[in-house]
């Protein structure tokens, strides 16, 4: 018995980094896994080198009709959906002086409306299901400000204020919906930072890795999290601590 067998999940953003990281988790643990991103290329080629259990889908967050018609394909296709983590994100740097109005509202648009239009598509389906998990990505910078990200930090504050918001909402339906908050991760997004040394002030001196957020995914997706709802689950090598 795997600990996500026959589950059907969906994971945003999931064509590299955390989000491709999360998928192979998913699927070796027995999950039936959609992945969605803008990026359709390397959607694609994630999802031939995960194998047959693992989809790719066209998805941009920020469209109302691309959450409608991945959420419908999917209860379509499968007749329901177990998981949803909403993981697609930007990292915008830059302080609130240095952010323009553009700026600013893509972030917002991806990092903060997206979730809200998971969180509402999926969320539908699972209150009539009568279960579901509902993962939302933050950030360390969704616990405390960040000087240097201003826009980032609103949307991932957001994102964690969602989740309580959601999980409250649900709490009597079966949906649990909880957020990560991972610190200096390994990815694409940390590499085009710009940031030199990002993980140089990790107090475990290091970052992290894309499959120890999974990790942490994987748990609060599957049932063995089931008391855990509404709640924060930090992943920074004592970044916060
Ligand atoms: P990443 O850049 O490798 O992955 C993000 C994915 O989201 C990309 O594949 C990108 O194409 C996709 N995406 C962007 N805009 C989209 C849109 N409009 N619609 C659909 N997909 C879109 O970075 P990652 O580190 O894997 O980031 C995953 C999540 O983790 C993000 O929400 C990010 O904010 C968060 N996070 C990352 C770090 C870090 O240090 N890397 C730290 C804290 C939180």
């Amino acid at each position: 018995m795997s600990r996500l067998d026959g589950k059907i999940a969906l994971i945003t953003g999931g064509a590299r980094g955390q989000g491709a990281a999360e998928a192979e988790r998913f699927a070796a643990e027995g999950a039936t896994v959609y992945i969605s991103d803008v990026l359709d290329d390397a959607g694609r080629a994630t999802a031939h080198r995960l194998g047959d259990s693992v989809t790719f889908l066209h998805h941009d967050v920020t469209s109302e009709a691309d959450w409608e018609a991945v959420v419908g394909g999917i209860a379509a296709a499968e007749g329901r959906l177990d998981i949803l983590v909403n993981n697609a994100g930007i990292l915008h740097m830059a302080r609130s002086l240095d952010t323009s109005l553009d700026d600013w509202n893509r972030v917002i648009a991806i990092n903060q409306t997206g979730v809200f239009l998971g969180i509402r598509e999926a969320g539908r389906l699972m209150k009539v299901q009568g279960s579901g998990s509902i993962v939302n990505i933050s950030s360390v910078a969704g616990l405390s400000g960040v000087g240097v990200a201003h826009a980032y930090s609103a949307s991932k504050w957001a994102v964690r204020g969602m989740t309580k918001s959601a999980a409250l909402e649900f709490s009597r339906s079966g949906v649990r919906v909880n957020s990560v908050h991972p610190g200096i991760i390994d990815t694409d997004m940390m590499r085009d930072s710009g940031v030199p040394e990002p993980a140089a002030g990790v107090p475990v001196g290091r970052a992290g890795t894309a499959d120890e957020v999974a990790n942490v995914v994987l748990f609060l997706a599957s049932d063995e999290s089931s008391y855990c709802n509404g709640q924060e689950f930090i992943v920074d090598g004592a970044m916060t601590a």
